[in-house]
């Protein structure tokens, strides 16, 4: 239908999540009339993203380097760690202002249905972190949906076997069940850091 250029480029913005075949074919568009300028600055920043942004050595946050700007900030306490199912996770926690530890990113939640185990997730790095000494609180903060709940639960009977003396806290109930943290808006996910309970 297209000429095979077009058709490549609405297929690749077809496979961004979200994006139907039409609103790909409107971006293709959209595309095709910007100035050349504008539609390689595009081009040229995801290049840049895909070549200059990894995961961090500490915590899997995305870092520019070997470790993500909280890993790299002084100020941070290290005693306490905020477990997050992904990088785009700790952008609402952060908003909040409520929380100054450091954070550990799983890179997904556990869901055997769909073949993700723990040896799936960060989660064997998480507990060398944490026996390698300093921490004394773990916070919970998986979507609070049934993949995020079941990884929650599997972490602290992993670490309360491995370090008993860690304190294992789970935000508070009030964020919208089945909703993913980042769509939790500062209030609601601050109340629920400020009231997170022992589990
Ligand atoms: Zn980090």
């Amino acid at each position: 239908m297209y000429a095979a250029p077009v058709q490549r480029l609405v297929t690749e913005l077809s496979k961004l999540p979200g994006v139907g075949g039409r609103t790909a074919q409107r971006l293709a568009f959209h595309i095709l009339r910007t100035a050349p300028d504008d539609a390689l600055a595009l081009a040229d920043a995801i290049r840049d993203v895909k070549e200059k942004i990894g995961l961090c050595e500490v915590c899997f946050n995305l870092a520019e380097g070997a470790r993500c700007t909280i890993c790299a900030d002084a100020r941070r306490d290290t005693s306490v760690i905020c477990v997050v199912e992904e990088p785009g996770d700790v952008i609402p926690v952060e908003r909040t202002g409520e929380y100054h530890g450091r954070y550990h990113v799983l890179g997904g939640a556990l869901s055997p249905i769909d073949g993700v185990e723990p040896e799936d997730l960060k989660i064997a790095g998480l507990y060398a972190r944490v026996q390698s000494g300093g921490v004394e609180e773990v916070v919970l903060a998986t979507n609070p949906t049934t993949t995020g709940e079941a990884t929650a639960l599997h972490i602290a009977a992993g670490l309360h076997e491995r370090a008993p003396d860690v304190r294992v806290t789970r935000l508070a109930s009030g964020l919208p069940v089945g909703a993913d943290l980042e769509y939790a808006d500062e209030v609601t996910l601050g109340k629920a850091l400020a009231g997170r309970r022992a589990v």
